[in-house]
């Protein structure tokens, strides 16, 4: 009898507060229902799993109703909510806010609404308002629900969020996306990445080590691709002298790109673009292309004949972004102008000779990137130092989640979240990767008209 009374005495009080707060909603209709349902014990049967189905089903009639995507429930969220829920304390939503971006970075935007209710129906239209204002941006969900203490009420926690998609150049010419989510393959930090889609050709740098991971470049008809995959293994059906040394193929090639690539600036972009790449064949084809179009036609050749090549993308003096060519052969290194006047065997382009106005920061062959292992530190013409240079495998780019290092918030036991709802809307969380500016080379750059027939030129004849 005891215990009866003190269940009663507690019930009037909770429906007398609730009962105050539920009038000026004008949700008196809620406590009858849940007195009735306690009575019957109905909510046996309206479920937590069902509330949160029912909960859904709302966020996603509203949204279809707005006509924008609807939301998917996205298990690794529901996963970590789940585990963290009960412990977590709702005073706080900025906390809450910041915890779940923590543990998972992968979502740009995040909205968090909590709630509290005297029965699940209750929870369900505390969460009316929320559920028809999610934003277009949004694509997934996961919510938690629990008893509060003393086990006469229910909270909820709705957690929704633009989730990102791995970046790759497949999604970047696929969709319409602005950020994506990527892992820094050198320190493994894992951080968001904002491209702008005015420019044609993007590095991403990891915020967290500063150093440069991958470089991704946009050909004609739009389409993403690792800048090392425009050298696609394409080599012009030359026939070469048997007698000659490699010092000398080595020039005749750079003499043939030259005299059948016309150096030019693609034409109707904007100042501040970048233009469009081209593979070997499409510059070959086209007759055409500027520095980093001839590089690349330049360097896919020598790797084809054997050449340990690579394009290098950087600054040249005072005039911006540039392109060319390194290789190394017989223990020297030549630096390859490919937008340039024609070879002299006589004079050849040595790194230690012509190299002083070039400044790489990146590097690539077929496979691989090359970037600074130390960003900023000064350049002291070494293209070949596995000390300065660190290799990178684009396509080896995996998302992996930092494992959670997440310290649960602990809970108080006496704690009870007030309960009406309270949302927070937190702001986008920007790791801008910053552009990798590719201008052509100096406007005086000379045009190449000779026709030159492949193989045949003897350089500097
Ligand atoms: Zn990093």
């Amino acid at each position: 009898m005891l215990t009866r009374l003190l269940t009663w005495s507690i019930i009037a009080g909770i429906a007398l507060a609730g009962g105050l707060k539920a009038h000026k909603d004008g949700k008196l209709i809620v406590w009858s229902q849940w007195f009735q349902e306690w009575m019957k014990g109905e909510d046996q049967a309206y479920s937590s799993v069902r509330f949160e189905v029912d909960l859904v089903d709302r966020l996603n009639y509203a949204r279809i109703g707005a006509k924008v995507p609807i939301l998917r429930v996205d298990a690794e969220l529901e996963t970590w909510l789940e585990s963290q829920f009960p412990g977590m304390v709702l005073d706080d939503v900025n906390l809450i806010t910041q915890q779940v971006q923590e543990a998972m970075p992968r979502y740009f935007r995040l909205s968090i609404c909590t709630a509290g209710g005297p029965t699940l129906r209750a929870l369900l239209d505390q969460f009316q308002d929320y559920t028809q204002s999610t934003g277009a941006e949004m694509t997934h969900l996961a919510c938690a629900v629990r008893r509060s203490t003393g086990g006469f009420s229910y909270q909820a926690l709705l957690v929704v969020g633009q989730r990102l998609e791995d970046f790759s150049p497949e999604m970047l010419t696929n969709t319409s996306n602005e950020a994506f989510f990527s892992t820094c393959p050198h320190c493994q930090h894992p951080h968001i990445v904002r491209v702008s889609r005015q420019q044609h050709s993007l590095g991403l740098e990891c915020p967290q080590c500063r150093r440069t991971y991958a470089v991704v470049a946009a050909d004609a008809a739009g389409k993403y691709r690792y800048v090392n995959e425009f050298l696609t293994g394409y080599a012009p059906p030359a026939v070469f002298a048997k007698d000659h040394s490699r010092v000398h193929e080595l020039f005749t090639i750079w003499a043939a790109v030259h005299s059948n690539c016309v150096y030019t600036k693609d034409p109707g972009l904007k100042k501040e673009a970048t233009d469009a790449w081209q593979t070997s064949l499409e510059t070959q084809q086209k007759g055409l292309g500027d520095c980093e179009d001839s590089a690349i036609f330049l360097c896919d050749w020598l790797l084809s004949r054997g050449f340990q090549a690579r394009v290098a993308l950087g600054r040249y003096g005072d005039m911006g972004g540039h392109a060319w060519v390194v290789v190394k052969l017989d223990d020297k290194e030549y630096l390859l102008e490919s937008t340039e006047g024609r070879p002299d065997p006589s004079n050849p382009p040595l790194v230690s000779r012509v190299g002083s106005r070039y400044v790489p920061e990146i590097m690539f062959d077929r496979y691989a990137l090359y970037v600074r292992s130390t960003p900023g530190q000064s350049w002291k013409g070494d293209y070949w130092s596995s000390k300065i240079w660190t290799r990178v495998e684009p396509r080896s780019l995996k998302s992996r989640l930092r494992p959670t290092s997440l310290e649960s918030a602990k809970s108080d036991p006496t704690t009870e979240s007030a309960g009406g709802r309270i949302a927070r809307t937190s702001r986008p969380n920007p790791a801008v990767a910053p552009f990798m500016e590719l201008e052509e080379i100096p406007k005086d750059a000379s045009v190449w008209q000779m026709p030159l027939s492949l193989g045949q030129e003897k350089p500097g004849s």
